[in-house]
């Protein structure tokens, strides 16, 4: 054995580190933890919900990971002791390592939206992690009333997926046009612009026409307490709006185990060393996706593989005692409008003086003014990159 690796969560991040290392080095033990049987992704959950994609083709199993011989352990990641370099699990069970890797994503700060709390995201749902929330919001869109307001409340940076409140707006509007068209959707908003902003406002007058209200921050769109009970919510500056279904998706940490391995700072996200995504707190701890500070890097799926794929080769090569190779990535975030209307923002990242910086000229988003024929090419680029990154992660 060259080298025993432990790698939490089986999301986009963590699966991708595991397949790499071994598919580099398959003499490295790699263990995977994960409490779920089966991964739901985000990305086209909200094609999902404008009932363009069954749920289904979003889930996918660790079989191939098995077939590689990684050891996948359906189990939640409790504690971490650097010390020793072990991890318990809730079982009770413990694992030695010589390198760790934490991709837990996202957790819900609970204490952070006055009135949101657990209990509350049952009535008013955030499905800002996939499965039965989705399904719930999914349930509560059909059952909502022709005439009614569908409410999202947004976040401020950094959270999950820039483009994805906005991408999932436009697929309630999509539904609600086919099915409630005397329906609203009131966008309330901790921030003043978001990403690709005028490439979905665009849009959303040319497909939607009025449904969609966004509020920027600005302007009172900023969110300070939720009443589920009453699918109320209360701004800033004390206007009260009422929903039919109120979509809460509210401010976000890395997922609790990072924490609890002392490689958060003060803003509740993971500090990396760029270039291998090694935690900059704790030694042998190697930190990718969501949970990590990876800016420029948006928080996306794309990003979390592509960083895992730069982690396993550190990691093997930090085992190996070969140098670690130039870390380079790539991004691009795909957004469904409409059925046929695409849009995309991309970037190419590298390293320069310890920081992860865009590559100048690089990157970009559609252009603002393009024919259909365009869009609906970039709705198919969308459907393949789905398909090719899910195969890439979890076969
Ligand atoms: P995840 O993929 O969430 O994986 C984390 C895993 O860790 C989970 O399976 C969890 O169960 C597990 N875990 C957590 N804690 C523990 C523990 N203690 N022990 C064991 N396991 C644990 N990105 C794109 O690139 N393109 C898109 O089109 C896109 N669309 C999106 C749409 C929506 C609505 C949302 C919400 C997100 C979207 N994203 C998209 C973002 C994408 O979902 C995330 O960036 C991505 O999932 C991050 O990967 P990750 O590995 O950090 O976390």
């Amino acid at each position: 054995v060259a080298g025993r690796v432990v790698v939490v969560g089986g999301g986009f991040g963590g699966a991708t580190t595991a397949k790499y290392i071994k598919r580099r080095n398959a003499a490295i033990d790699v263990t995977l933890i994960e409490p779920s049987p089966q991964f739901y992704t985000c990305p086209f959950s909200n094609l999902y919900l404008g009932g363009l994609r069954d749920f289904d083709a979003q889930t996918h199993g660790f079989d191939e990971l098995r077939s590689l011989g990684v050891r996948v352990i359906q189990g939640f990641a409790q504690d971490v002791d650097p010390v020793i370099k072990a991890i318990k699990l809730a079982s009770g069970e413990r694992l030695a390592y010589d390198k760790l890797v934490l991709s837990p994503g996202i957790d819900i700060r609970w204490d952070a939206l006055a009135g949101y709390d657990e209990a509350a995201a049952q009535l008013a749902p955030h499905a800002w992690k996939a499965g039965q929330q989705t399904l719930l919001l999914k349930r509560q869109l059909d059952a909502m009333p022709d005439g009614g307001l569908f409410l999202m409340v947004a976040p401020a940076n950094p959270f999950r997926c820039p483009p994805g409140p906005y991408e999932r707006a436009s697929m309630v509007a999509y539904y609600l046009k086919t099915h409630k068209p005397k329906s609203k959707i009131l966008i309330l908003d901790a921030k003043n612009n978001f990403s690709k902003q005028t490439l979905f406002t665009d849009a959303w007058s040319k497909l939607y026409g009025e449904m969609i209200e966004w509020v920027p921050a600005n302007k009172d769109g900023n969110v300070i307490r939720v009443d589920a009970q009453n699918l109320t919510v209360e701004t800033e500056f004390s206007v009260r709006h009422k929903a039919s279904v109120l979509n809460v998706i509210p401010p976000q940490s890395a997922g609790l185990i990072a924490q609890r391995a002392g490689v958060t700072n003060k803003s509740g996200w993971v500090p990396v060393q760029a270039q291998t995504f090694e935690s900059s707190q704790v030694s042998d701890i190697y930190v990718v996706g969501d949970a990590t500070i990876a800016a420029p890097m948006p928080k996306s799926g794309f990003c979390a593989n592509a960083q895992g794929k730069v982690a396993a080769a550190a990691i093997v090569s930090a085992l190996t005692g070969k140098e670690v190779a130039t870390a380079s990535w790539a991004n691009t975030c795909y957004s469904l409008v409409g059925p046929n209307y695409g849009i995309s923002v991309a970037g190419v990242y590298g390293v320069s003086e310890g920081k992860i910086v865009e590559i100048k000229g690089s990157g970009g988003v559609s252009p603002r003014e393009a024919s259909q024929e365009i869009r609906k090419r970039e709705a198919d680029y969308g459907v393949a990159w789905y398909n090719a990154i899910a195969q890439d992660t979890w076969g």
